[in-house]
């Protein structure tokens, strides 16, 4: 047996060019992605499909949630990342929780912080095994909320099509998840980017080099020219070249609350100019400690780790809290409406910003923001604050990301309003 890709289109499976017509496709199962295919010849291959980025459209929302008992909602997130904040701040706004894990480890793990302990757990053997547990899921009234590990899990499509309410717009991971078009985006929300560099041949000054795949900053490195790139780099990988943005990074965690009338309102633009959107709110700030580039300026400069056949690298091991200049928070702010009112720009019918978000920046010594990158939920850097941020805390004592999160699900329950922050 072979395993093959095919397409799937409405439901139905466009099958790679070399397979031709003439198979037959046998059974699928319900919201898998795994099916079998015979051959002209009688012989069977497993097949998988890799679903189109069509996500679930409003109608299929509303229809599940007609279902839903608005008063019984559990709320259920993936054992990682984030969820003891998630699964603890849904207990402080009185939701019933759920655990979903791969490994008893995992599951006995969190009898250590009772107070973010699950109500119930759904264990798995696969985290793809969620797919095939979306009526599961739905007889449950579960709203799941996603987080980075949730994605990388179950892959950005199989996570887009997912069939359970999820918190937030699904429909924007499509344009958070390249960097091309997250750039097109945020500088169309008037943020500022470090440059990128096409031909590594015009590289005149330090330059980090990010491939595609790598995960957490694993892989990158960095080039102060043509020679020490051609040196380090694998060819191999698809990579970016950015400008090396010398300065203090800050992870800024915004939400948006498009059910809002009060507050920060974001101003739209384009064919919502003149509207309010929604208010938008500063949570929480962090700096991730980053192993090994934090410390290795212990052991001396670039060249003397060169020479003892170290590389800086850049793996997320940890988080700091931090404050960032007062007098440059009303630029943070410009940056994050920006960033909000042009996702209802993205494409027709955008549904734009729900929930959490993080603009990962850096301020230069002339105290200007350089955004590197944007993440469209709930970030890890939110962690150090579930007892509350000096920001969250001057609207509402104990308000962390993840608690936030259920308030605005809570909200939404009483005022019927749950299609307008889940997807
Ligand atoms: P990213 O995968 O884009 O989130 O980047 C991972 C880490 O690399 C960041 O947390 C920064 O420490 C560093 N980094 C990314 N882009 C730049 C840049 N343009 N200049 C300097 N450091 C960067």
């Amino acid at each position: 047996m072979k395993a093959i890709k095919g397409k799937l289109i409405r439901g139905f499976v466009v099958l790679a060019a070399e397979w031709g017509v003439g198979c037959r496709i046998g059974p699928m199962k319900k919201c898998s992605n795994i099916f079998t295919l015979t051959d002209s010849n009688e012989n069977t291959h497993i097949a998988h499909t890799e679903p189109l980025d069509m996500g679930v459209d409003s109608d299929t929302l509303a229809s599940w949630l007609a279902d839903y008992d608005r008063d019984n909602i559990t709320i259920g997130v993936v054992a990682s990342h984030s969820s003891l904040q998630i699964l603890h701040g849904a207990r402080s706004e009185g939701f019933r929780t759920l655990g979903i894990a791969v490994g008893e480890n995992r599951r006995r793990f969190y009898q250590a912080f009772p107070g973010a302990e699950p109500d119930e757990w759904l264990m798995l053997d696969n985290y793809l095994e969620m797919m095939d547990h979306a009526e599961w899921f739905r007889e449950r009234n579960v709203v799941i909320i996603p987080h980075g590990s949730l994605v990388e899990y179950l892959g950005s499509a199989n996570f887009r099509e997912l069939q359970v309410p999820t918190f937030g717009n699904r429909g924007i991971l499509h344009w958070e998840s390249s960097r091309e078009r997250q750039r097109k985006w945020l500088e169309a929300g008037g943020c500022t980017m470090p440059k990128v560099l096409e031909d590594p041949h015009d590289i005149d000054g330090p330059v980090i080099v990010k491939y595609a795949g790598a995960k957490g900053g694993r892989g990158y490195f960095i080039a102060r020219n043509y020679r020490d790139f051609r040196r380090n780099v694998d060819i191999e990988e698809e990579f970016t070249i950015q400008e090396y943005v010398l300065g203090c990074r800050y992870y800024l965690h915004f939400f948006f609350d498009p059910t809002a009338t009060d507050g920060f309102q974001v101003q739209g633009k384009g064919a919502n100019a003149g509207k309010n959107l929604g208010r938008l709110e500063l949570l929480s700030m962090d700096r991730r400690d980053e192993s090994n580039v934090d410390e290795f300026y212990k052991l001396g400069s670039l060249r003397d780790l060169r020479e003892m056949s170290l590389e800086p690298s850049f793996v997320v091991t940890g988080n700091q809290p931090v404050v960032i200049r007062e007098s440059l928070l009303p630029r943070a702010f410009e940056m994050a409406e920006g960033t909000v009112a042009e996702s209802f720009e993205l494409e027709e019918g955008a549904r734009g910003m729900i929930g959490p978000f993080c603009l990962e920046t850096i301020v230069t010594d002339a105290l200007e923001f350089k955004v590197f990158e944007i993440s469209a939920r709930i970030v890890a850097g939110s962690n150090p604050f579930v007892g509350g941020s000096p920001y969250s805390d001057i609207n509402e004592e104990r308000m962390s990301t993840g608690r936030r999160i259920a308030r605005s699900i809570r909200k939404a329950c009483q005022n019927n309003r749950l299609e307008d922050i889940l997807s």
